[in-house]
């Protein structure tokens, strides 16, 4: 059966739209002070756009929130985006120490990091706030980045799906988005965070597809699953590979731009 080009693609099955950029993620935590995240900002900037013929990856610099609105201005009329590390669960209000996810999107920010394993283990951060947080910056057209992750005793234990299917339930609960592209998950095994020690490539792509399929049904939409845990330029690329993929999160190796100009 000959079949015309629409419906041939269809059923080779291509892959949604959202999915067909991969999605680079750089997260510089509380590595770097207002001066080096200028520069290191710069670097990329000189090194990147080179790096990423066609946009065929979105890249995204998440500095810490001091040097936020600098960073944006080198990045303005740039191929690469702004991301905020964390955001509180409300635009205004008695919140110490917060900041807002209206003043975010009002300086350019796209995605923002929420329910990282670090605020989890250091502030104590729960589901209930990460819902909240995910809910405040939809509200704002901002795209949540939720982290979700097993320690290593839940992955020897054998836990690890039942663990994630929990904390995705919990922090999307009651959470509604109009399209794929509104919302992204990244799976960040703890055990594999800044130890050098990613896990197998293989592996990923099966806990990426178990997300992709669990958010889906939570959500009604196909959402982006990226993969973080001690990506680096030597190893990206085989992650990259994957099909329930969509991009990386990436700690360490970011803060090098020589490194993470490579990470593509
Ligand atoms: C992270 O903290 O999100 C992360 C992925 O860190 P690293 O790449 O250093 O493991």
């Amino acid at each position: 059966m000959i079949l015309p080009p629409a419906s041939k693609k269809r059923l080779l099955g291509r892959r949604p739209k959202n999915n067909m950029k991969k999605l680079i993620i750089a997260n510089w935590k509380m590595q770097r002070g207002y001066r080096e995240s200028l520069s290191l900002a710069k670097e990329l900037v000189k090194k990147l756009p080179k790096k990423t013929p066609n946009g065929a990856r979105e890249i995204v610099l998440c500095p810490d929130y001091l040097s936020l609105s600098a960073v944006g201005d080198i990045l303005k009329k740039t191929t690469l985006k702004l991301g905020a590390q964390d955001s509180a669960p409300a635009d205004k209000g008695a919140y110490t120490g917060e900041v807002s996810p209206a003043e975010l999107k009002k300086l350019g920010v796209k995605y923002v990091i929420l329910g990282h394993s670090e605020r989890r283990r250091h502030l104590r951060e729960e589901s209930l706030l990460i819902n909240a947080k995910i809910k405040a910056a939809l509200a704002r057209k901002l795209i949540p980045v939720l982290c979700v992750g097993e320690n290593l005793s839940q992955k020897e234990g054998g836990l690890a799906k039942k663990f994630l299917n929990e904390e995705l339930r919990q922090a999307l609960k009651g959470v509604k988005i109009k399209t794929a592209a509104d919302l992204v998950i990244a799976y960040e095994p703890l055990w594999a965070i800044g130890t050098g020690q990613p896990i197998i490539p293989l592996e990923a792509e099966i806990i990426n597809r178990f997300l992709t399929e669990r958010a889906a049904m939570i959500l009604s939409k196909k959402v982006r699953v990226l993969y973080g845990g001690s990506v680096d330029a030597t190893n990206a690329g085989e992650f990259l590979k994957q099909k329930h993929v969509a991009g990386l999160l990436v700690g360490g190796a970011s803060l090098r731009a020589a490194e993470f100009s490579k990470i593509n």
